[in-house]
């Protein structure tokens, strides 16, 4: 039976839930929202900012910032009633009924949801863990379309071709928004050099204002100390 939790309920059974992406966020979310009594609830993930696939792309456009487009686990949890716990879970001992963590001691649980997403497999397919950037997990993509980004901005004139291997929804949104932020990159890059110029044709015109001025009080001067009326 679903009623809001009543925090002094005695806890009968311990529901450990594995990844926080997309699936256990909306968990969360209707824990929050109608809670189960009597459950305890636990997350193990090993990020504490779930990215929001949807808003992806539109975050490798330039659209949306970081905090936009990604969930914070946290104040989820928080709502939820929920304790998280940052770390990767390597095992699960269906015998102990324990979740084995990479750092912290083992987890128990009476009931167990994984739901750690996908990972497009690279080892099988050759040339793809040397030159390929997968999709998923997000937080790597991301570090490596930020690093793309720096390095363009250091070597625009580098020749860049990028391939996007699978033309499902979300390899189609991500070129054309790759696309879309490359090309505002090089805008933004002209207009700086643009402005650059335009501050050194300035400088230049203040110089020439200077030498102008210099040279005047000079003549000035000069006229002065040549026509100073002398006493006989
Ligand atoms: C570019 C792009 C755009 C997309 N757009 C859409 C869209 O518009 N609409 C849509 O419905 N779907 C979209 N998708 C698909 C969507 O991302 C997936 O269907 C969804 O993320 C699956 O949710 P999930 O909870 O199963 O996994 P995920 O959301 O991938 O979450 C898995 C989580 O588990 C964590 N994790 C992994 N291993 C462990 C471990 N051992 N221990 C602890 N934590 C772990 C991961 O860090 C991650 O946070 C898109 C995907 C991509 C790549």
């Amino acid at each position: 039976m679903l009623e809001h939790l009543d925090r002094t309920s005695v806890i009968v059974k311990h529901l450990v839930l594995i990844g926080g992406g997309h699936s256990h966020a909306i968990v969360l979310k209707m824990f929050g929202i109608k809670p189960l009594p009597g459950v305890r609830l636990t997350l193990i993930s090993d990020v504490l900012h779930a990215p929001y696939s949807g808003m992806l792309p539109g975050h490798v456009a330039g659209f949306y910032d970081y905090d936009e487009c990604h969930i914070d686990l946290r104040s989820l949890a928080e709502f939820a009633g929920c304790q998280i716990l940052m770390d990767r879970a390597i095992a699960i001992d269906l015998n102990k009924n324990l979740v084995i963590c990479q750092t912290r001691p083992p987890v128990n649980f009476d009931l167990l949801s994984v739901d750690i997403g996908s990972t497009p497999a690279t080892l099988s397919v050759p040339g793809a863990a040397e030159y390929a950037i997968a999709a998923k997990p997000v937080p790597e993509f991301l570090a490596s379309w930020n690093q793309l980004i720096s390095e363009r901005q250091n070597h625009p004139q580098k020749p860049l071709r990028i391939a996007i291997v699978g033309g499902g929804a979300g390899g189609v949104e991500l070129a054309l928004n790759m696309q879309s932020r490359l090309g505002k990159e090089e805008g933004r890059r002209k207009r700086e050099e643009g402005r650059g110029k335009k501050e050194e044709g300035r400088r230049k015109r203040e110089e020439g204002r200077g030498k102008k001025e210099e040279g005047r009080k000079f003549r000035k001067f000069i006229i002065r100390n040549s026509f100073v009326p002398q006493r006989c």
